[in-house]
Formats: C-alpha cells, sequence, structure tokens
C-alpha cells in the first residue's frame, strides 16, 4: 500500500533531545520505514500499524491485563505472555494497566495537535539553537502530512531537521518537504548494493539516486550519517568505500554513530528476536575511536583543494546518555 493513503502514526516524542542536531530539541518519531535493518535502533519504528510494548520490568501481575483482552491473547504463569498472533494491537490490556508495563507505540496526531506539542518548548529552542527532528521508522513515508506540519513550524520559525535511511520518492519529497528543512541527516550503510539489500532489506540504488540529488540541490542541509555495527557495516572494506565517496564530496559533514544494544531490549518487548549476536558485535568505545581516525583519514585523503574536513574526534555525548529512541552518537565528525 502507498505509505502516504496511511494514517501516519508517531510512537514517541522525545522532549529536550540534545542528540538529535543542534540544541535542544523534540524529536518526533514516525512509524513505518521501507528498511529493515538488521541492527535497527527503533524496531518499534518498522512496522507502520500499532503494536504492543510490553516491559516486564514494570509488572506486578496483576491479572488486569488478561481479563480484558478480547482476543485472549495474554497468558500470566509466573510472567505475561503475549500471543503476537492473536494481538490486533487494540490497547485495552495497556489501558488497564497500573504499571504502565503495556502500552501501545503508534498513535495518530493531528497536525495541529503535534505542532502544538512542538512549540511548547519554542523558548527552548530560541535559547539553545534548537528545533525540531523528524525521526522514524521513516518520515518521509509521509510526505503531505509532514509538509503541512513543517509549513506550520516554519511559520513559526522553528529550526526543522530530518533523519533519514534515503528511501522516498523523490519528486514528493521535493514538492513537499525539501525547502522546509534546515538541516538533513542521510543515513548512508552501505555502498555496496547487495550488502545493502542483505542488511537492510532494500537496494540502495534509490537511497543513493537521492543522495545525489540532494548534494546537488541541498549541499548545505546535508549530513551524512553512517552507522558503525560490528559484524555488518563496520567491516573495513565498507567503511572505507563510506570514507572515500564522502572523501569525494567536498564540504560534506558526516557523523559515525555506534550500535546502541538497547535495541535488543526494545525488540524483545515487541515480541521480535534481535539479530544474533548483535550485543556481542558491540564495539568499544576506544575500537570506535581508532575507527574514526582511519574513517578521516581516509576522507582527508581523498578530499583535493578543501583540506580539513574530518575534523577528528569529537566525542560530542561520549558519556553515554540514554534518551531512548534517540540514535547515540558516541562519536561525531565533523558535526554541524
Ligand atoms: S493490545 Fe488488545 S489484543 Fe493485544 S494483548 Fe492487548 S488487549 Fe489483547
Ligand atoms: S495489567 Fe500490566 S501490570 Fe498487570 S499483569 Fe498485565 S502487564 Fe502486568
Amino acid at each position: 500500500m502507498n505509505p502516504e493513503k496511511r494514517r501516519p502514526l508517531i510512537f514517541d516524542i522525545h522532549r529536550y533531545a540534545l542528540d538529535d542536531g543542534p540544541g535542544i530539541r523534540t524529536t518526533v518519531f514516525f512509524k513505518g520505514c521501507p528498511l529493515n535493518c538488521i541492527w535497527c535502533h527503533n524496531p518499534e519504528g518498522i512496522a507502520s500499524e500499532p503494536e504492543l510494548f510490553h516491559q516486564p520490568k514494570n509488572c506486578i501481575l496483576c491479572g488486569d491485563c488478561l481479563s480484558v483482552c478480547p482476543e485472549g491473547a495474554i497468558t500470566i504463569n509466573g510472567c505475561v505472555r503475549i500471543n503476537r498472533k492473536l494481538c490486533n494491537g487494540c490497547g485495552l490490556c495497556a489501558a488497564e494497566c497500573p504499571g504502565k508495563a503495556m502500552t501501545i507505540k503508534g498513535r495518530y496526531y493531528e497536525p495541529e495537535e503535534l505542532v502544538g506539542i512542538i512549540l511548547k518548548d519554542k523558548r527552548f529552542f530560541e535559547h539553545s539553537k534548537g528545533g525540531v527532528t523528524f525521526s522514524g521508522g521513516e518520515p518521509t513515508q509521509h510526505c503531505l502530512y509532514l509538509g503541512q506540519v513543517l509549513r506550520k513550524l516554519k511559520d513559526n520559525g522553528v529550526h526543522t531537521a530530518l533523519q533519514t535511511c534515503g528511501f522516498f520518492h523523490w519528486d514528493l519529497f521535493e514538492t513537499e518537504l525539501l525547502d522546509m528543512i534546515d538541516l538533513i541527516y542521510f543515513d548512508i550503510k552501505c555502498l555496496d548494493p547487495d550488502l545493502h539489500l542483505q542488511f537492510t532489506g532494500q537496494s540502495n540504488t534509490n537511497i543513493l539516486a537521492n543522495f545525489s540529488k540532494l548534494v546537488y540541490m541541498a549541499h548545505s542541509k546535508l549530513t551524512c550519517s553512517i552507522p558503525v555495527i560490528s559484524g555488518f557495516t563496520a567491516e573495513l572494506g565498507n567503511l572505507k568505500s563510506i570514507a572515500e565517496f564522502i572523501g569525494s564530496i567536498d564540504h560534506l559533514p558526516y557523523r559515525l554513530l555506534p550500535y546502541h544494544p538497547g535495541a535488543i531490549i526494545k525488540a524483545s518487548a515487541i515480541g521480535k528476536d534481535a539479530a544474533p549476536n548483535l550485543f556481542a558485535h558491540s564495539i568499544a568505545l576506544e575500537k570506535y575511536r581508532d575507527i574514526v581516525k582511519i574513517f578521516d583519514t581516509i576522507v582527508k585523503k581523498k578530499l583535493t583543494g578543501f583540506g580539513g574536513q574530518g575534523s577528528g574526534i569529537g566525542d560530542r555525548g561520549a558519556g553515554i546518555r540514554d534518551k531512548g529512541n534517540s540514535r547515540k552518537t558516541l562519536i561525531t565528525s565533523h558535526d554541524k
């Protein structure tokens, strides 16, 4: 189904975010993504439908959820079990749950309502040179809706950023969004099309075509985000090819994003298994520093005439902060 025809759902609104762009930000997470990355940091953002999110640590085993579930999807035997095949995401159990162990991820907001929530923090945005960041999932699955929201935010002078996997319909993106986004964090995961398909479930042809158009039309808004996932994207050949690619474009900022193991807990909360050994694949901070150094060196070597683009290791956020869905940037190279 064309995602533009679905009602956009939002699974989180994170106020006072510090890792999703300059200043203090409100980050809005859209549900639904055309990719299905093995290491996804926000697995609850992949499906477009509402999903039951169960956190056993909050459960007091009261049984209220079991008694209201119309589908018989819940059993309790020392702990709560959910039969995901029977669960339709109706949310009745979440409404009853006293400990908030059950919540539903995915809610529709009228554009005015969403803008109202974002504007609550306008003063913080102004003082910190912050703003709003749209993330997910993939916000560009809903260009028409997002365009409406962005127009209202720009009328109010709010700085706007987008985090995108790059898999979007260019014409809609250009018409509805491009002029109203100040900063675009564009994911580059793999340049090899086969590896990209293997890791994300989608080819990168459309992604790289969109990236090229943005370099040509909106270079100054663009920052590359490169997830560094041991066992997957962190393979030296892959990082080298991305570094050379970035180095071939003048003045293109980039940031390296490490894997966040919190994603494993979130996957389990929606009844999914994370890829085996993802946690074991996490890279120690020291190794990240080495990777960033090598990456910066390759980028600089590739650059001609505009030296100094990769600014070495800027470890804003190196003291790991737990901010829910935000993708933590332990090490940021040349952040805007
Ligand atoms: S969301 Fe609805 S169907 Fe699913 S477990 Fe809760 S009450 Fe049952
Ligand atoms: S209603 Fe909530 S707290 Fe009670 S058993 Fe169900 S999940 Fe646990």
